[in-house]
């Protein structure tokens, strides 16, 4: 991996980690910000396997760097996180974000990947109609995307179903 975290901590901040009961959004109490982490031998397994899409896609500009752009990028399974830090809440729907973000979804609408963003765990899902809010979302909820073809183009329904196991 050519990246480097250096100097960032952001996902420390905006990542929930389960094994430390921690809430997404809120400074974990073993992060010593800028520099790193206070039990690094100690960390949860899940902590220990984190990469950023920063991290891994060379194809994020410098200023996608998460201590820069207050947004940390994550890719699992069928989605894509943005994880914006609460203190800048907004900060997703400023350029260049907010352009790569609307990209992100219409390539992933056509891939069969759903793009949100979160903020403390609060999700929004990026149509392109429309940003969905969806409020807290855990790890057994599931968000079902229906795409309907109409006279004057496509429509979009969103479900959610709580606690479902996925
Ligand atoms: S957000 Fe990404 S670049 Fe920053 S510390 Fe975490 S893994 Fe490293
Ligand atoms: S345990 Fe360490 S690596 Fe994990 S969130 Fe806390 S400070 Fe970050």
């Amino acid at each position: 991996m050519a990246r480097e975290c250096g100097s960032c901590s952001l996902c420390c901040k905006v990542m929930g980690i389960g094994a430390l009961a921690k809430p997404g959004g809120q400074w974990c109490p073993h992060c010593l910000p800028g520099k790193g982490c206070g039990i690094y031998g100690e960390r949860p397994g899940e902590c220990r396997t984190f990469n950023c899409d920063w991290l891994l896609n060379d194809t994020l500009a410098p200023e996608w760097k998460p201590e820069k752009s207050n947004i940390v990028l994550r890719s699992s399974g069928n989605k894509i996180v943005a994880h914006v830090d609460p203190s800048t809440p907004g900060q997703w729907r400023k350029s260049p974000f907010f352009e790569r973000l609307t990209a992100l979804m219409h390539h992933g609408l056509d891939n069969n990947l759903l793009v949100y963003v979160a903020v403390s765990e609060n999700y929004t899902l990026l149509l392109p109609d429309r940003h969905e809010e969806l409020g807290h979302l855990g790890a057994e909820d599931e968000v079902m995307l229906k795409t309907i073809r109409t006279p004057v183009g496509f429509a979009y329904e969103v479900e959610v179903t709580r606690g479902a196991r996925v």
